[in-house]
């Protein structure tokens, strides 16, 4: 075997591995207490949903009568609480997703308020931060947003702003997306829809829910959120999914959000699973495991490299809302070493160098590490990062815990010019 495919094992790095893992035991098992209870709240929407091997079977052409299709949107929805669930091989991305949701309940002269700053870049060509002729700006949409403070909902500013203004949608990002904020807590997201549901009690509560599922015990419904909407090919497509996303929440919602997905008068009741129902099953049965897995590798890459005196972001034992893990490299070469390094101690790629380039829908150039099994897949482990001050890696994912620690060791190698 060529001594570039092995994984060498500095014993320095061993043995400040070793000693994180002691100082995690803790973490750990809380973490592993959260997926035991999300796992049971899986299991039980497959029963209540009866959920059989004829669910596996799919629809071709328009896709009616997909019952593979219409219990797996049962089984979300009862995983969310919500009265009803959208989950459809047909959305291309968690953006595109999000997209549909928007334009679904929003029309002309109506307010979008973004209560959690500048949304994630994907969606600046959607509302028209950035100008696009298709946007919803273009369809005479108001937007406005309110920028966090402290890390958390500027309370004071978002409830004289609802009394002053008729606010048809209110989003709210939970996960920090390429900005250097916290990502929000349930708790938090809970106490400001509580302040909100008082003033203005008709305004649709939409959040961002991507990267944050099974992170914790709630999910956002359940805290008063009235829609939700995350991407298959993060936390709960479990890295089984190939692609997909879901919208939960209000029953009208979501008959106006399948409308605008696929077409007026059909709604809900049209979209060919073609296949892919056993995989979207299997994934949603996987994904407290995977989140797992994925969160114990973020909080094991914050405890090494604050030992090795980086600043991360969140800390290693600090409360999380998400799966992603921030590493502030200050220094740009040090941002793509890392990157490459991820790469590298990836299954699949791991030739392939990861460049900085543009992409369609961010502002900067953005280097991905990615050597996934489903493109882009970002609960699979994935680091990536735009190419700006101050070159913070976004890191996210393992599908599981051993791979994680491996890739960590071997990035760090890489970093470090060990190997
Ligand atoms: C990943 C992500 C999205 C959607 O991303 P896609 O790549 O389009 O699935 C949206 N918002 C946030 C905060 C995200 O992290």
């Amino acid at each position: 075997m060529n001594q570039e495919n092995k994984i060498k094992t500095n014993p320095n790095i061993n043995k400040l591995i070793n000693k994180c893992e002691l100082k995690l035991k803790d973490i750990y098992d809380e973490i592993d207490e959260i997926c035991e209870f999300n796992s049971k709240k899986v299991l039980e929407s497959f029963w209540n949903n009866h959920i059989s091997e004829v669910h596996f079977n799919s629809t071709t052409g328009y896709g009616y009568g997909d019952i593979g299709r219409d219990a797996i949107e049962k089984v979300f929805a009862d995983i969310f609480k919500a009265e009803s669930a959208l989950v459809r091989n047909q959305f291309i991305s968690g953006s595109h997703a999000l997209s549909t949701a928007l334009f679904a309940l929003l029309r002309p002269n109506d307010l979008l308020l973004s209560i959690t700053g500048t949304p994630y870049d994907t969606l600046h060509e959607v509302i028209g931060i950035k100008e696009n002729k298709s946007s919803l700006k273009s369809y005479g949409i108001i937007y406005d947003e309110i920028e966090l403070k402290e890390n958390d909902f500027n309370e004071r500013k978002i409830i004289e702003y609802l009394k002053k203004h008729q606010v048809k949608v209110i989003e709210i990002q939970r996960s920090k997306g390429y900005s250097t904020r916290k990502s929000l807590t349930i708790e938090k997201v809970e106490n400001i829809i509580s302040k909100i549901k008082k003033v203005s009690p008709k305004t649709i509560i939409m959040v961002d829910n991507c990267y944050c599922e099974m992170v914790n015990k709630k999910e956002p419904i359940e805290i008063g959120a009235d829609i939700v909407v995350g991407s298959l090919i993060k936390n709960l497509g479990g890295g089984m999914a190939p692609n997909g996303a879901y919208i939960v929440g209000k029953k009208e919602l979501i008959e106006l959000c399948a409308e605008r997905l696929t077409l007026p008068g059909e709604g809900i009741e049209v979209g060919p699973s073609l296949g892919i129902n056993r995989d979207f099953l299997k994934g949603i049965f996987f994904s407290p495991s995977v989140v797992k897995s994925a969160l114990k590798t973020a909080v094991l890459t914050s405890c090494i490299f604050e030992e090795l005196g980086y600043d991360v972001e969140p800390r290693y034992n600090e409360k999380r809302a998400d799966i992603v893990q921030n590493i502030i490299f200050h220094k740009k070469e040090n941002l793509i070493k890392y990157c490459e390094g991820i790469q590298m101690s990836s299954p699949i790629d791991a030739n392939s160098l990861p460049i900085p380039c543009d992409m369609p829908g961010y502002d900067d150039q953005v280097i991905m590490a990615a050597g996934t099994f489903i493109q882009g897949s970002s609960i699979e482990l994935s680091c990536d990062g735009p190419l700006r001050e101050p070159f913070i890696a976004y890191q996210q994912g393992s599908l599981t815990y051993e791979y994680g620690k491996l890739a960590i060791m071997k990035a760090l190698n890489h970093l470090m010019d060990w190997d």
